[in-house]
């Protein structure tokens, strides 16, 4: 029996990770749900998963939950700290970091110091602070197994593989609801379009990272420290049907690639489940079906996003958290209406130009780095 802690239980990751709980109560424990402010939810799964311990990040909404599972044998603690102390309890076998954005960061690394196997659904904490992240796991010998649908791709092909036998990483992306649209037609869009997702069910932080392509910026760079490869080698392919969620290229020139229906039960699974495989219900891929699969190249004009994650890599030091942050503030501000389509891509351009860079950050550079990046970012759009 494994207990997982589920770090952002409401999400649609923490969802579906619940939902393979559910379907095999025999193999896994839900032992831990947080979220930040969805206080319904999570007491309707506390009470349906019976965890030992509830976390409200938000600390505002601690009296209400922990009044509503008073009658329940389980703790109930709130705030930020609180996380990073859950993760480190000695029961808990695999953490799974669900939450959205840079708030990933510190309960991460408390669950690496714990060595916590990480199940890493979290992109932002490796694109803000990969080699940090990836040294100490190293240090602490914690296995850290990818969420993403597209890394545990890479990483199912990986299986009886060497890693510096890798020549090239095929990156695909379904390229979102506008792939087809003009610059001209890409001025206007708003949010309720940029949420329409053709193939992926998903938050909806991430289906605006999926409609700029940031999305698939950011999962070049998780690839780059998952998989210990250079940015130049990680092509991304434009595959509309999401069929086949990513491949890798080795020296010999065989090419090995993971397929399936988009489903992220699959990867959540088998994060969990490593290096064993369970049985998971749901539709079956069906060749006939699909017909023919499709293959273009990213057009990184049109999805500057892109090329700003790619020029991040290169750049290195403080710049990918600087460009995270840029993106947590522009992306929410989109969403709400307040700035263009093209103002995304436009003003974290500037805070790349405008942001303090730091070639070699520490954790303090990262915290410092994110905070400042927001607070210039927003003054950029109160203009
Ligand atoms: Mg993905």
């Amino acid at each position: 029996m494994k207990k997982i802690a589920i770090l952002g239980s409401t999400g649609s990751i923490g969802t579906q990770a619940l939902d393979i709980i559910r379907e095999h109560p025999d193999q896994y424990e839900a032992y831990v749900l947080t979220a930040h402010n969805s206080v319904e939810k999570l007491i309707a799964q506390a009470r349906e998963f019976k965890p030992e311990v509830v976390v409200i990040a938000n600390e505002q909404h601690l009296p209400t939950v922990r009044e509503a599972l008073a009658d329940l044998p389980l703790k109930v603690f709130g705030g930020a700290d609180a996380l990073c102390d859950v993760v480190q309890m000695s029961d808990i076998d695999i953490v799974l970091t669900a939450m959205v954005g840079f708030s990933g960061l510190r309960p991460t690394i408390a669950a690496i110091e714990a060595k916590k196997t990480i199940a890493l659904a979290n992109k932002e904490t490796l694109v803000v602070a990969g080699e940090l992240i990836t040294t100490l796991a190293q240090q602490h010998h914690t296995p850290i197994l990818p969420v993403d649908s597209e890394h545990s791709a890479i990483f199912q092909s990986l299986g009886g593989e060497r890693l510096d036998r890798i020549t090239r990483i095929i990156l695909t992306a379904s390229g979102g609801p506008f792939r087809h649209f003009s610059a001209d037609e890409m001025l206007h869009v708003t949010a309720v379009q940029a949420l329409k997702h053709p193939n992926w069910e998903m938050g909806a932080k991430i289906t605006i990272d999926s409609a700029t392509m940031m999305n698939k910026g950011f999962e070049m760079i998780e690839a780059k420290w998952l998989f210990g490869v250079s940015p130049s080698q990680i092509e991304v392919h434009v595959h509309p049907e999401s069929i086949v969620h990513s491949a890798v290229e080795f020296c010999d020139g065989s090419v090995k690639a993971q397929l399936g229906v988009p489903d992220m039960r699959l990867p959540i699974q088998y994060a969990f489940s490593f290096p064993d495989r369970l049985p998971l219900s749901g539709e079956r891929l069906n060749l006939f079906k699909a017909g023919c699969l499709h293959f273009e190249r990213p057009d990184f004009q049109r999805f500057d996003c892109l090329q700003i994650a790619y020029d991040a890599a290169e750049r290195g030091g403080n710049m990918p958290c600087i460009v995270n942050a840029a993106n947590e503030v522009v992306n929410l501000a989109f969403r709400q209406g307040r700035i263009s389509f093209p103002d995304i891509a436009r003003l974290i351009r500037r805070a790349m130009d405008e942001a303090q860079f730091v070639t070699t950050p520490t954790l303090e550079t990262y915290l410092q780095s994110d905070a400042d990046v927001r607070h210039l970012v927003e003054s950029y759009i109160h203009q």
